[in-house]
């Protein structure tokens, strides 16, 4: 194993590059190296969940930091002499003349070939621009009741709209407090349905109009949402819902068919995860914004099965045509 060992030797054609080294990738990187294939992950290092210090959750792993896990994982690939290098891909291509291999472009000005790759770069998450939100992302800035809910269950919780959507997650996270108000900041009252605001009435939400200017924080912790107007309303915890970003750049270089969805467009795949480009599979966040660390993880597991299929058939293929 050479993981974070400057310079590696990356030369040679492995059988399998990952490109992303989070609970998808790993998971993908582990099934690959127990099938004894020679197998890189390259990974930037910037995993979705970094800003929280707890992962909630993952059966058997619940309440582990992400840090934790991700480093356990790269201790569990590197016992199957899988390698990995911390570093970015930044381009990607298909070397036609060589058949079955990609070549990957590295930040750091190595490039490196395979005969599949498997992309799990997850996504983004592109916050509101309110004073605070970024800062407290994580902590008591919270985006997913299922991550967070139960650690902040009861308390006073503040939803900040940014789509009408937001009506749902205010509705959703009144399921963990009876204390939920929604400040609907740039989305207009009459933007709200008659049934948005029936549901929002029989769950006990409040609706506060008004631009939001900002959040109180008092000794590291956030006790209040401050409006335009000057008013502060008493809150703990503020849920919004961030516009995801996913990092297609790499699937758009490919040539990968994207399909839209509310959150974002994202690969067309099989259950797999295979994509529309032949040799190219996709896992986690990369190829969905609900995915939760244990479904990339199983996404992972099952992109990677599916290639050690393929490829072992591919080569019997090859030896039967002789
Ligand atoms: C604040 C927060 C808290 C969360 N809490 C929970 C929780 O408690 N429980 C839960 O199940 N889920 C939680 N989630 C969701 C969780 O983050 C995702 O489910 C998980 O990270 C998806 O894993 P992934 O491998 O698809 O992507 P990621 O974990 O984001 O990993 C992608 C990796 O790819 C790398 N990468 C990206 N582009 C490139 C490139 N071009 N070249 C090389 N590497 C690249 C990134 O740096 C990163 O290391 C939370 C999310 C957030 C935002």
């Amino acid at each position: 194993m050479t993981q974070n060992k400057e310079p590696q030797d990356l030369s040679g054609k492995y059988d399998v590059v990952v490109v992303g080294g989070g609970a998808a990738g790993l998971s993908a990187a582990l099934v690959l190296g127990r099938s004894r294939l020679r197998t890189l992950v390259v990974d930037a290092g910037e995993p979705r969940n970094a800003p929280s210090e707890h992962m909630q959750g993952y059966l058997t792993r619940d309440g582990m930091s992400p840090a934790e896990f991700l480093a356990l994982g790269r201790e569990e690939i590197a016992r199957y002499g899988v390698e990995l290098v911390r570093d970015r891909a930044v381009d990607v291509s298909r070397v036609e003349s060589r058949g079955e291999d990609f070549a990957v472009e590295l930040a750091g000005g190595r490039t490196v070939h395979a005969r599949r790759l498997i992309v799990t770069t997850g996504l983004e998450d592109e916050l509101p621009t309110v004073p605070g939100v970024a800062e407290r992302f994580g902590r008591d800035v919270l985006h997913c009741p299922f991550c967070h809910g139960w650690e902040v269950r009861d308390e006073r919780f503040g939803v900040l709209a940014t789509t009408p959507l937001s009506v749902h997650q205010a509705l959703m996270v009144s399921g963990w407090s009876d204390d939920v108000t929604l400040f609907l900041h740039t989305v207009a009252e009459d933007e709200l349905s008659d049934d948005d605001l029936r549901r929002l009435a029989a769950a006990g939400v409040k609706v506060v109009p008004g631009e939001v200017a900002g959040l109180r924080v008092e000794e590291d912790r956030l006790t209040g949402v401050r409006l335009a107007d000057g008013t502060v309303h008493d809150r703990s915890v503020v849920f919004v819902a961030p516009k995801a970003v996913p990092r297609t750049g790499l699937m758009e270089r490919l040539g990968a068919e994207l399909q839209e969805t509310p959150f974002g467009a994202y690969p067309v795949v099989d259950p797999t995860g295979r994509t529309t480009v032949p040799g190219v599979w996709t896992a986690g966040n990369a190829m969905g914004f609900a995915e939760q660390v244990v479904h990339a993880a199983s996404g992972g597991y099952r992109a990677a099965a599916a290639i050690v299929g393929d490829l072992i058939m591919s080569d019997l293929d090859a030896a039967v045509a002789g």
